[in-house]
């Protein structure tokens, strides 16, 4: 079967082979309620049930929380913080292949990408933020309209209790994002990852439990968002709601948050634009674009769907991004070879295929893909697709598809292109490429996104925020900024 044919270790077998439940103050429960079939892209069969949470769940790990917030990890020194942060980085180390097993099973992800993208970029994440536990400090200012001497000084404090909320696209990942930074700052966290996708989560909470974390720094609930997601959201007892998901929830769960004055952050959707002049070079540009478009089969929130490329250059790129995209290894997410991968659902795969027919519909030219009438694959796996002459009233120009699917525009002068790009929605991310460096960095300060490449795609470190404006959300992942979404500043005045 599957896992034979790609030696998948017994013990990955065993641990996704079991029922899996929540992990709530240093354990593993099981609940009562339904489960949910937990079901490997590839091959379609399911791998096992996953417990459902309801309220009471929920208020039980926020309680857990809550109770190591106040307790055993609000008593540790920032060092020792910083000591167990590190000691849980080690241990993903030494449990790196099983990791990275785990991201290709569930998600049905490049088991390379999971191996060289997703493990190693979590454990930096963890590494860096490590290093923050130390440096969390206030200042001390001279008042400016106080008589008399003032001491006025300020002190950060961990916020407390944050509820994280986590995509299927990079489940590891993006957790590692809201780890790293609210365990750095003492808060605890209640993790609620994708339904379709809980197992690295699960691994990582053991391993943070086997090193030594306290009770319930860690816990996570599974189960539908609708249900667990929402009460987390509702929870009197969260104190921060950091969401990463589409626009659509992020909306709606932001208000529910609102609700109760929690605190927000939310890392949401985008359609980012790419602008390639007439000065790039186009073998470069084309690699890139196709990473950007279709790493992770195109399931990333930032990838480079939109390509606006110069008149002049446009047919050449467009047939290097043509051969380059034909030459994509497809294949399942364990074979080492595979590029192009199965979408995380059938469900998922329906969605994009939809977004596929409309860019057929409303005549925009297929350069290669999926065609019209495409075939039912068991295999859940969708070609590279690419068309040509995109407009902007087009679907396919507007609407956030998150699969393999590419649009091509032409311009003729950058105030145009830059206009364009700027016409989404969304605000996330965008890539310039140019071999002039004056035009990259002069386009880069006019384009709205949170970030930009410059002669490259979906390039991310730990040191460097990650997050959007627009309908693609607010606040910060990743980098010192994200520290300020964990703390809460108070303000001393000593009157001498
Ligand atoms: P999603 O919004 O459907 O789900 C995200 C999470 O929210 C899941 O855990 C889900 O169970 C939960 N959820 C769903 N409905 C909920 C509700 N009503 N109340 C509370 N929680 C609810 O998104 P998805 O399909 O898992 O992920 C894809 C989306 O995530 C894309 O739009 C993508 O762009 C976005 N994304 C953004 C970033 C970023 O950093 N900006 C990163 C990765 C993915």
């Amino acid at each position: 079967d599957y896992f034979e044919r790609f030696s998948v270790p017994a013990e990955v077998v065993s641990f996704v082979n079991r029922p899996v439940g929540h992990f709530i103050d240093g354990r593993e429960i099981l609940s009562a309620q339904d489960a949910i079939d937990l079901v490997e892209p590839f091959t379609q069969r399911m791998l096992t049930v996953l417990a459902t949470g309801d309220l009471q769940i929920v208020d039980q790990a926020v309680r857990s929380s809550r109770k190591a917030f106040d307790g055993a990890w609000g008593r540790l020194l920032p060092l020792e913080r910083q000591k167990l942060i590190l000691r849980l980085a080690e241990a993903m180390e030494a449990d790196a292949d099983f990791l990275a097993h785990l991201e290709a099973i569930d998600v049905g992800k490049a088991i390379s990408d999971a191996r060289y993208i997703d493990v190693p970029g979590a454990i930096a994440n963890f590494e860096y933020f490590a290093g923050w536990t130390s440096k969390l400090d206030g200042r001390t200012t001279s008042a400016v309209a106080l008589p008399g001497e003032t001491l006025t000084y300020t002190v950060k404090e961990s916020l407390g209790v944050v509820a994280a909320i986590i995509p299927w696209n990079f489940p590891l990942q993006i957790l590692s994002w809201k780890l790293g930074a609210a365990l750095a700052c003492g808060c605890t966290v209640v993790c609620k990852p994708s339904e379709l996708t809980p197992l690295s989560a699960m691994r990582l909470a053991q391993l943070a439990t086997e090193v030594g974390f306290p009770d319930g720094v860690i816990n996570i609930v599974n189960g539908f968002g609708h249900v667990v997601g929402q009460a987390l959201a509702q929870h009197p007892g969260v104190d921060k709601l950091s969401f990463t998901g589409s626009s659509a929830v992020g909306a709606a769960i932001g208000k529910t948050a609102l609700d109760s004055m929690k605190r927000l952050t939310l890392e949401l959707g985008g359609k980012s634009p790419v602008i390639v002049t007439a000065k790039a070079d186009t073998d470069k540009a084309a690699n890139a674009i196709l990473s950007g478009i279709f790493m992770n089969s195109g399931q990333v929130c930032d990838a480079g769907s939109r390509i606006y490329a110069h008149a002049d250059i446009h047919e050449e790129l467009v047939a290097k991004l043509k051969a380059g995209a034909e030459n994509l290894p497809i294949g399942p997410g364990l074979d080492p070879q595979s590029k192009i991968t199965p979408l995380v659902s059938a469900n998922h795969r329906a969605r994009v295929l939809e977004h596929i027919g409309s860019a057929h519909a409303q005549g925009a030219t297929l350069v290669t893909g999926e065609g019209k009438d495409i075939p039912y694959r068991q295999d859940n796996i969708l070609r590279p697709t690419i068309f040509d002459r995109c407009a902007e009233d087009m679907r396919i120009f507007r609407e956030e598809i998150f699969g393999p699917v590419l649009g091509v525009a032409w311009f003729e002068t950058l105030d145009d292109a830059v206009e364009r790009a700027n016409s989404s929605i969304y605000g996330l991310a965008a890539a310039i490429y140019s071999q002039d460096v004056d035009e990259t960095i002069a386009l880069s300060r006019r384009i709205k996104a949170g970030n930009v490449y410059i002669n490259a795609h979906g390039i991310l470190d730990p040191a460097m925020p990650f997050g959007g404006i627009k309908s693609s959300g607010f606040g910060k992942d990743m980098g010192p900024e994200q520290l300020d979404g964990f703390l809460t500043t108070k303000s001393i005045y000593v009157q001498l």
